[in-house]
């Protein structure tokens, strides 16, 4: 599969919080882009924020990912695929809350790419290490090699029942091998391959439309409660920054050997303390219990060594992560 290194790229979900920097990064790096979001409206800031690229960035409306055929029109003469748009979020009831968009989507935009996506060389899955951990009962350290069976499990034993983290984390994980299943199944019909990325926790700068810090997307909202809400500072798990896992969209286009891989996007195992311990002195936050973080044994740790030697991916420091998204904050007068 070539390269891909200029023309026209769907991006899927292109309001969402990591969508809008993938966009960003793809634009800024000479490609044209499409971007699907779910109503007009909220396309109108999309719109505003990326007016100086002129007729490279348009903006198109699927209302329903669910749809059969939904993104049969979004397909056409594009070069390359973002597939990121999924429901995030830990409030499901029933689990297809979480579950139909996720795999429908993921099926969907793989299917009109089928039937209609000529010109596409490559479809990127915005996937997430929830499709590779499993809770385990000591210390591992996962690589792509792992799948999170164990969440699929809990949804299918427990439905409602199950905990949020799972039926979120079956979501992904159902969604990313319908997408490998859906490829391996039609190869020989299509010209494009797969790339997934799995990224943990996305911090950073927020470029999206958010109307007010209680209405950020899950993870932005999960770091704001823990600079803001006393006692939020509990926990732990791996992180990466919005423009990391951002380039790492792009860099998935354009290194021919990522074609066919699972790539996991993580700078890192941090507790939440870390993140605090990381603000800039002049920070007017919570400071929580400083160096408390330090002896956090992290059950769960992630590889991303094939994140550096297959994209050539530089990831961000937390302290830089954590100072540009206070400053984000201030501005917005957060
Ligand atoms: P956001 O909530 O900011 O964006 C989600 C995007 O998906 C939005 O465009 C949203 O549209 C769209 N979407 C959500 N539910 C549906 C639905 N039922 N039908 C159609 N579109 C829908 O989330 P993020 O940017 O954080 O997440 C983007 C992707 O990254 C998701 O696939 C998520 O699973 C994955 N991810 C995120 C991580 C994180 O920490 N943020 C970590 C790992 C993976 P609308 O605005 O209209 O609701």
């Amino acid at each position: 599969m070539p390269a891909i290194t200029s023309g026209k790229v769907l991006v899927s979900g292109a309001n969402g919080f990591i969508a809008v920097w993938v966009v960003r990064s793809l634009l800024e790096q000479g490609y044209s882009v499409r971007g699907t979001v779910r109503s007009a409206d909220k396309g109108k800031h999309l719109k505003e924020v990326f007016a100086s690229y002129g007729d490279k960035f348009e903006v198109v409306e699927v209302p329903d990912i669910t749809v059969e055929g939904a993104f049969d029109d979004a397909v056409k003469g594009v070069d390359a695929i973002e597939h990121t748009a999924s429901p995030f979020h830990f409030k499901a009831e029933d689990p297809a809350e979480l579950l139909e968009p996720a795999v429908k989507g993921t099926v969907g935009i793989l299917e009109s790419a089928r039937k209609h996506g000529t010109s596409v060389k490559r479809v990127i899955i915005t996937s997430s290490v929830a499709a590779v951990l499993s809770v385990p009962s000591s210390p591992q350290v996962f690589t792509e090699a792992d799948w999170n069976d164990q969440a699929v499990k809990e949804v299918e034993e427990k439905g409602r029942e199950a905990s949020n983290a799972a039926k979120y984390r079956a979501s992904k994980t159902l969604a990313e091998r319908a997408a490998w299943d859906f490829h391996s199944k039609h190869k020989a019909e299509v010209a494009w391959d797969v790339v997934a990325l799995n990224p943990p926790m996305v911090f950073g700068p927020i470029i999206h439309e958010v109307s007010s810090p209680h209405a950020q997307n899950t993870s932005s909202q999960t770091m704001y409660d823990v600079f803001t809400k006393e006692g939020s500072a509990v926990g732990s798990g791996s992180w990466v920054d919005v423009r990391d896992i951002a380039l790492a969209h792009v860099l998935g286009l354009q290194k021919e050997e990522a074609g066919g891989e699972r790539i996991i996007i993580s700078a890192g195992a941090f507790s939440f303390q870390d993140l605090l311990d990381a603000a800039p002195p002049s920070s007017k936050h919570l400071k929580g219990t400083p160096g408390a973080g330090k002896d956090t044994v992290h059950q769960i740790r992630f590889n991303a060594d094939k994140s550096v030697r297959l994209l050539g991916l530089k990831y961000h420091t937390m302290a830089e992560t954590v100072a540009d998204t206070l400053e984000d904050w201030e501005k917005k007068g957060w």
